[in-house]
């Protein structure tokens, strides 16, 4: 994440982060952020290091906050998606040492790390007195609850279409209001969107996929929705991701093409191959009432 997109998220979500500042000042051993996926809880996360480490509260300007902000402050250590027992390990023993100012340890995604849940428990358990840890989950499945507990906890707010906007704006990508329609109202949709090259001609594509659905020959829409090879993995499983969503936004009324891309979706979020969720999409496709109906007749 830059330190401009940091540095919005204040300006555009300023109450959503002053209830992260006011809990962080509350807390004796960290905050815990809970949000749907796609409400920004990893830019937060970053934001709340900001907060406790920059000498001005968190400008997001200073070096500092662009320290924090790409992952390279001495002081934060960050950890997302699934650590090792041995990662989490040296992140506790991180948050152990002494700082100037606050020692932070941060991990996005918590409902996934339930195998790390007692090592983390025990270091709530015994914050030291210039330590603060930063979790943030999309839910708290039953095994978390003890260690949530020890938290402050602020429920984050899925993005308005507002800040959704301002996001899209923030990122450096112009869209016609048409187009900008179409963007989900998801902020890690909207990073893959500004990391991409030509980000309006991949969301025309999805919109004409989604609207000429029907009548498409299945590998075409494999073929519209498959990202390029050159891109890092995590980049092209978002890709899918944003193209299924554009394609059920771009097509609300179509309620069978929506059912067989919410399924590809899903199979996405369970974290499948992106041709195997491509080849769901189209052979789990209902057969349409009229045009090509992407299998042969039985018999
Ligand atoms: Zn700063």
């Amino acid at each position: 994440m830059t330190t401009r997109v940091a540095e919005g998220i204040r300006r555009w979500r300023p109450h959503t982060t002053e209830r992260i500042e006011r809990a962080l000042d509350a807390s004796r051993a960290g905050v815990l952020l809970v949000g749907a996926r796609g409400s920004g809880l990893a830019d937060l996360v970053v934001v709340a290091a900001q907060y406790l480490t920059c000498p001005r509260g968190g400008c997001g300007e200073c070096s500092v906050c662009s320290a924090v902000a790409e992952g390279r402050h001495p002081d934060v250590r960050i950890l997302s998606d699934t650590p090792s027992i041995a990662d989490v390990r040296a992140l506790v023993a991180h948050a152990r040492q002494s700082a100037d100012r606050w020692r932070i340890a941060g991990l996005v995604g918590i409902e996934r790390m339930a195998s790390v849940a007692p090592v983390v428990l025990k270091a709530l358990e015994e914050p030291g007195p210039r330590t603060r840890w930063l979790l943030a989950a999309s839910a708290i499945p039953p095994e978390l609850t003890a260690m949530a507990s020890r938290c402050v906890r602020v429920q984050v707010d899925p993005p308005s279409a507002a800040e959704i906007e301002a996001a899209v704006a923030d990122a450096g990508i112009e869209l016609s209001p048409r187009l900008l329609a179409l963007v989900p109202r998801d902020l890690e949709l909207v990073h893959t969107l500004g990391s991409v090259p030509e980000p309006g001609t991949w969301l025309e594509r999805w919109a004409a996929l989604a609207t000429g659905a029907a009548h498409a020959h299945p590998a075409q829409i494999a073929a519209s929705l498959r990202p390029p090879s050159s891109l890092p993995a995590p980049t092209q499983e978002a890709l899918v991701r944003l193209g299924l969503a554009v394609a059920i936004r771009a097509n609300p009324m179509d309620a069978s093409w929506g059912q067989a891309v919410r399924r590809a979706s899903g199979s996405l979020a369970r974290r499948l191959s992106i041709g195997l969720v491509l080849a769901e999409l189209v052979l789990e496709r209902p057969t349409p009432a009229h045009g090509y109906t992407g299998r042969s007749a039985p018999g």
